[in-house]
């Protein structure tokens, strides 16, 4: 049994595991809270997880490992460019985290890792070219094309959340976590949803979600639309047409250009609210070029929050590649 070490990098913590290379199989793991977000601690506490994942594994550490984080990063340097849930700027994680653990490191896209993870392992085997969708706090994608994963010239393609896009007449512009307007996330992203239910609700808005939320509207989440929605509240439904109008375009125009074979659906909004995914479905189908429809399946994620960390596992074996040299 082979075994390689994976990392996700998220806001809170670091998760280290021992990956069974032949089955995608987790054997052990560890997690290590970040005390200081500073890219130095983070990479002494992460360099921690992997060594104390790997003892459970009963391995040493390996020569390389892979780590998959929520940011953008510049490509097989190991540069995380901007990660906003750790409040980092050009942070050289990558480097940090080799010098730590005396180990070859490859640090990527979350996103990017996990379509390694659902390419191998999930729902996107057996086919070279797919596309993950993932609409979680964020929104996001991951390209395998050709049978490998796309990173582009600078590491950073797949940005699908950044995308500028038209929402309906009369909704406010808004600016994204990014800094620029009119971005896909600034509307589709759950984050985003969760603030704009929020202050639309406080202006007075009627909905159900505020009954649903027993009036105190700063808790609201997307859940509760999805849930007003399904009861057929007139501002959620209408909510849920608006952000499944923009993701089912941003869906179709990837399909069109890229035409995979494959389009995989994931993230914690968009598998868990199923009255959005059958909008976003509807949407895709209408708006997609019939040529690139031809052969598609849309198929939901099967990894789980797994599909990152057993992705960024199988990163870290890859051998470097010249991607991300042009910042
Ligand atoms: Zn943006």
């Amino acid at each position: 049994m082979a075994i390689a070490i994976g990392i996700d990098l998220g806001g809170t913590n670091a998760r280290a595991a021992a990956v069974d290379t032949s089955t995608g199989a987790i054997v052990a793991w560890h997690k290590e809270a970040h005390a200081d977000r500073s890219p130095a601690a983070v990479a002494e506490s992460t360099a921690r997880a992997v060594r104390l994942a790997a003892a459970s594994a009963g391995v040493p550490v390996p020569a390389a490992v892979g780590a998959g984080v929520a940011a953008q990063v510049l490509g097989s340097t190991g540069v995380v460019l901007n990660a906003p849930n750790l409040g980092w700027r050009n942070a050289p994680f990558g480097e940090l985290l080799s010098r730590a653990l005396s180990t070859r490191v490859r640090v990527l896209n979350d996103l990017s890792a996990a379509a390694l993870g659902e390419r191998r392992f999930g729902a996107a085997r057996g086919t070279d070219d797919a596309i993950l969708l993932f609409v979680g706090s964020g929104v996001g994608s991951g390209l395998i094309l050709g049978g490998r994963l796309h990173e582009g010239a600078g590491g950073v393609a797949g940005e699908v959340g950044h995308v500028k896009v038209r929402p309906r007449p009369g909704t406010p512009e808004r600016r994204c976590g990014c800094g620029q307007v009119s971005c896909l996330e600034a509307y589709a992203g759950g984050h985003n949803i969760a603030a704009r239910v929020r202050e639309e609700l406080a202006a007075g808005r009627a909905s159900m979600v505020r009954d649903l939320l027993g009036g105190d509207v700063a808790r609201a989440q997307p859940s509760h639309v999805e849930q007003a929605c399904a009861r057929g509240d007139a501002y959620a439904v209408a909510l849920w047409d608006e952000v499944a109008e923009l993701l089912g375009d941003a869906a179709a125009n990837l399909a069109t250009v890229l035409n995979p074979a494959r389009l995989v659906f994931g993230g914690g909004v968009l598998l868990a609210c199923p009255c959005l995914e059958t909008r976003v479905r509807a949407r895709l189908e209408a708006r997609i070029s019939a040529s690139a429809a031809r052969g598609l399946s849309v198929v939901r994620a099967a990894l789980g929050d797994d599909a990152g960390v057993v992705g960024a596992a199988l990163a870290g074996l890859e051998p470097p590649t010249g991607a991300g040299s042009a910042p």
